[in-house]
């Protein structure tokens, strides 16, 4: 029986790349598919539904999913906290079902260390100018915030060659059908 960490798939890539384009169309698309839930400290946007996008947790209940240690992995991002709730995802796993995590950098290392079995998948933009171009989107931001958004996207880029796979946005339709392919090849 192969390992059941196998079956875990780490989505991530750099911010702007377009992952939780890439996750909405999967769940629209694919509703078999299960994606794990992550807690954020951070409030609702609008449309976003506790217990869907995620759970969302006051400072002090995130404290203390930490202090219970039922987070497997967690991180901060741009003022606030994400974690991945463990129990959920290590129940899926022994039963032998996939799970995908779409989570940042930082989450990805420690999956790397505490998961060494999993499958990091890298979402890449299909070039730096459309990088560009998508952070610099609505036009909303600040410089200095773009600025510093483009600093942090070319950190995370170079971070492409920790991955095992990479998979380039070109079109939402194509990287979901290609996350599927790889999803229901850990099945096997
Ligand atoms: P957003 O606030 O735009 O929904 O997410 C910000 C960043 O947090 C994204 O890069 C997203 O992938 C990442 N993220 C979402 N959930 C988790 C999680 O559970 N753990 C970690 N490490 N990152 C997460």
């Amino acid at each position: 029986m192969p390992d059941p960490e196998q079956r875990l798939i780490v989505l991530s890539g750099p911010s702007g790349v377009g992952k939780s384009t890439v996750v909405a169309e999967l769940r629209r698309a694919h509703p078999d598919v299960w994606l794990s839930v992550s807690a954020t400290t951070r409030a609702p946007r609008p449309g976003e539904v506790d217990g869907v996008q995620y759970h969302f947790v006051t400072d002090e209940e995130f404290d203390r999913l930490i202090a219970d240690g039922e987070l497997l992995e967690w991180a901060r991002f741009a003022g606030n906290r994400y974690g991945t709730p463990r129990r959920p995802v290590e129940e899926r796993l022994s039963s032998g079902l996939p799970v995908l995590l779409e989570i940042e950098l930082q989450g990805a290392r420690q999956i790397r260390e505490t998961m060494p079995e999993a499958l990091h998948v890298f979402l890449a933009p299909p070039s730096w100018e459309e990088l560009v171009r998508r952070l610099t989107g609505r036009g909303t931001e600040s410089e200095e915030v773009i600025r510093r958004r483009l600093e942090a996207a070319k950190v995370e880029l170079a971070s492409e060659k920790e991955f095992d796979t990479t998979l380039v946005n070109t079109s939402v339709q194509d990287v979901c059908a290609e996350l599927l392919a790889l999803i229901t090849a850990s099945e096997v």
